[in-house]
């Protein structure tokens, strides 16, 4: 586990609309990509195609992958698209199948986006199992330019055999630059150590030298865009879209607590869970919300964030820390194992984000480094072998109640870590490793395809 760590917060926390950072977001950039290359290469296409595969084939329909790659190809970007628009996208295309090219134009057509049968384009024959094709024909069908890209987990994509230009392009000489060294929990809490510092102070500061954006700044509009997304999701009322007939819940159980009908012992849990509930059907709708470190597991940081922000008052530099230290959890499991639901199940995304609320919150508590490790340790530990298995491909069930299951388990692993001596016999290191392992053993039923699991628990013959 020695590869530099060059995921920077302010590509972890990406904002953008729902329902799933891999299959809506990431497309969306690719596709995006796609056309800014082609632009500056000065093709102009007749016509235009993509082609998904894999998960994006098998459960793209319900995610909404067609009309991410059809906003994509016609240069919006996920933090400042119009969510309405996007949704209306297909309808608006079919209408008038043409979009700006430059100063000219191109044709699209929604059915110009093919979800490739998944027989035929599984995990096992592709470079990832989120991958998709796009192409630029000519008047006479000649290709002009054609990119596969992969979309990796939590919006960031890579053409196929390159890296994600959003991240720097110098990490080894940007880690210098800090005159911060780790590459794994082990050298994070050691250098947090030697510093006398908390983990949250260390990586901001980190943050601050190796990335050249105003991360302060960058992390305000993150914070703020969590508490739109809660503010909305609270408000709404009714049916989720998608035809499985789930009712929205935040509300419902947001003026539950107000009114003091839950026990007090669990208020607080009970009011990020509702907060968590606010974020996830906010994303299932297709609204706007923050990857932390997905769009499907949304819902867990911002939730527990929140209440414990409001309870106690913090301020914003906290609130930065906070944010910084589940940052650098899930930028650690990002390069050794995976955020993808499609790569390593579940575990990936509500697992990845448990263990970042967890660490997170442990800290804002009083924890040391040690206990943060820790708290991050417990809550991934007891999340591993979590499949994915949305559904009818959405991200509503069990992906909402798996957030707010999540919440009350990072409180747990937070608590069982704060008030121990910090010892444990499995470090965060090789949990990691665990998960990726298990991912990797993990059948691509439960892989995000809609093949096994509660996926298809609705034809399943009755014991
Ligand atoms: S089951 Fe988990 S990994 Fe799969 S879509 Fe839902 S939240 Fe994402």
């Amino acid at each position: 586990m020695s590869a530099p760590i060059t995921t920077r917060l302010l590509d972890l926390y990406r904002i953008g609309p729902g329902p799933s950072s891999s299959h809506t977001v990431g497309p969306m950039r690719a596709a995006r990509a796609f056309r800014e290359a082609a632009l500056a290469q000065g093709i102009v296409p007749a016509r235009l195609r993509v082609d998904l595969m894999g998960s994006l084939s098998a459960t793209g329909r319900g995610h909404g992958t067609d009309r991410a790659v059809l906003a994509g190809l016609l240069g919006w970007r996920p933090d400042t698209c119009d969510v309405d628009a996007l949704l209306a996208l297909p309808d608006t295309l079919r209408e008038q199948p043409s979009i700006e090219w430059g100063a000219q134009s191109a044709t699209l057509h929604p059915d110009d986006v093919r979800f490739l049968p998944y027989s035929a384009y599984r995990h096992e024959d592709l470079e990832h199992p989120n991958t998709l094709r796009c192409t630029a024909f000519d008047t006479d069908g000649g290709v002009l330019l054609e990119q596969t890209w992969c979309s990796t987990g939590g919006g960031f994509v890579e053409e196929a055999g390159a890296s994600d230009g959003a991240s720097l392009a110098d990490p080894l000489g940007a880690i210098d630059a800090s005159g911060v060294h780790f590459h794994d929990c082990e050298s994070l809490v050691a250098a947090a150590d030697q510093a006398n510092t908390s983990i949250g102070a260390l990586v901001l500061a980190h943050e601050r030298a190796v990335d050249k954006r105003d991360v302060r700044d960058g992390l305000d509009r993150i914070w703020d865009a969590m508490q739109a997304c809660i503010r909305r999701g609270l408000e709404q009322h009714g049916t989720l879209p998608g035809g499985l007939g789930l009712r929205r819940r935040a509300g419902e159980l947001n003026a539950r607590i107000e009114a003091g009908d839950v026990e007090a012992g669990y208020a607080h849990i009970a009011r990020a869970q509702a907060y968590a509930f606010a974020v996830n059907e906010e994303n299932a709708a297709g609204g706007r919300v923050v990857t932390a470190p997905t769009n499907g597991a949304a819902g867990i940081v911002p939730a527990v964030l929140t209440e414990v922000a409001e309870r106690l008052a913090l301020d914003r530099d906290q609130v930065h820390r906070a944010l910084a230290t589940a940052g650098v959890i899930g930028a650690l499991i990002k390069t050794h194992a995976s955020l993808s639901g499609a790569e390593v199940g579940c575990q990936g995304e509500v697992g990845s984000a448990t263990a970042m609320a967890a660490a997170a919150l442990c800290e804002i508590l009083g924890g040391t480094p040690a206990k943060v490790e820790y708290a991050a340790e417990i809550a991934m530990e007891h999340n591993l072998g979590l499949t994915c298995d949305p559904l009818k491909g959405l991200v509503q069930a069990p992906c909402i109640e798996r957030n707010a299951m999540g919440v009350a388990k990072a409180w747990s692993a937070a608590q069982l870590a704060l008030h121990s001596d910090g010892m444990h016999l499995v470090s965060f290191d090789r949990v990691i490793q665990v998960m990726k392992r298990t991912g990797n053993d993990m059948r691509r039923e439960y892989k995000e395809t809609g093949e096994g699991g509660l996926a298809v628990a609705v034809n399943l013959p009755e014991c």
